[in-house]
């Protein structure tokens, strides 16, 4: 085999592009930062769950991220365009549900959907009329009278209807019942899961992550904290704690990396460490104790 061939045979696939991207995204309100250096990368048919406090700046970093709210630095791209002059056709590839929907509430759910259908080169009727029966929609009846949670999924049903290959939800299930929450965040991810659509959801409840996203990003201080995907990070996350030296001898001989640290007093601390992605955490040994942690743990520690 020549070393040209036996090059080509052994070089990794590239990454594929990915569908958003921001680097070093800074937005401020006044004096107060929001983003800090903000970097993130949604790839292709990625479902990921932004994971943050109230207040922490999901709404802000998804309206960023879209061009609805202009950062004061860094760069934002969306199918590989500069978000600030992004062409009509790349805005056509975007679904996006905010948190409080305009739907034009004086129109029925039909003459809502079809005012917007005007504007897509694309769009499913046949799952547009499938999902309003399917969500119990009536589509007759004033859009001001129907409940919340039936808005909110009306509001749903208009972003999907476009087919779009990003789909962004901004808190989406904030007006259904806790109950129904994650089952309906399923069956939502399930609806664009065979067409690869990137989706980001935001979120500040860790139920609605179980089952549904596949990646977790934690939004922290104005920076995505980390980003893995959720049964990765529950293997590879682990809390260790005792004596300073001890724990630290740990940490360095098995490379596993501090994501917080918390100090117990008596020369004691508890540190939220993470392993590389295919090697397991240490257990415990002498002084040092190795345990799991819970989703609500990460969130806990990642997002102080
Ligand atoms: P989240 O979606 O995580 O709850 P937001 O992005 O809504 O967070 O808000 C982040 C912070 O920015 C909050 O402290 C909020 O009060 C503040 N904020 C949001 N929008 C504005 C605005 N238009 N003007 C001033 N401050 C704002």
């Amino acid at each position: 085999m020549t070393s040209a061939m036996s090059m080509t045979l052994n070089a990794k696939p590239p990454e594929p592009a990915p569908t958003a991207a921001l680097t070093g995204v800074h937005l401020a309100y006044g004096r107060q930062t929001v983003l800090d250096g903000l970097d993130w990368a949604l790839l292709p048919g990625q479902v990921v769950g932004l994971l943050g406090r109230n207040g922490s700046g999901k709404t802000t970093l998804l309206e960023a991220m879209l061009g609805l709210r202009e950062a004061e630095s860094g760069s934002i791209r969306l199918f590989g365009e500069t978000v600030a002059t992004l062409s009509d056709a790349a805005r056509a590839r975007i679904g996006y549900v905010p948190q409080q929907s305009d739907l034009f509430d004086w129109l029925t759910p039909t003459q809502m959907l079809d005012y917007f259908k005007s504007f897509y080169p694309r769009w499913n009727d046949a799952k547009v009329e499938g999902l309003l029966s399917k969500w119990n929609i009536a589509p007759g009846k004033t859009i001001a009278k129907l409940s919340g949670g039936e808005q909110q999924r009306l509001a749903i049903i208009r972003a999907l209807a476009h087919e779009p290959d990003l789909l962004v939800l901004d808190e989406p299930v904030a007006s259904l019942d806790p109950a129904g929450r994650r089952d309906f965040l399923r069956e939502l991810v399930d609806q664009v899961l065979n067409r690869g659509t990137t989706v980001v959801f935001s979120t500040h409840i860790l139920s609605d992550l179980e089952r549904v996203a596949f990646n977790i990003a934690f939004l922290s201080a104005g920076r995505i904290a980390l980003q893995a995907p959720l049964d990765e990070l529950m293997e590879t996350t682990c809390r260790v704690s005792g004596p300073v030296a001890a724990v630290q001898a740990l940490l360095q001989s098995r490379g596993l990396v501090e994501l917080r640290s918390t100090a117990l007093g008596g020369g004691r601390q508890q540190v939220l460490a993470r392993c590389a992605a295919n090697a397991e955490p240490p257990s415990s040994q002498g002084d040092v104790s190795v345990e799991a942690v819970t989703l609500e743990d990460l969130f806990l520690g990642l997002t102080q």
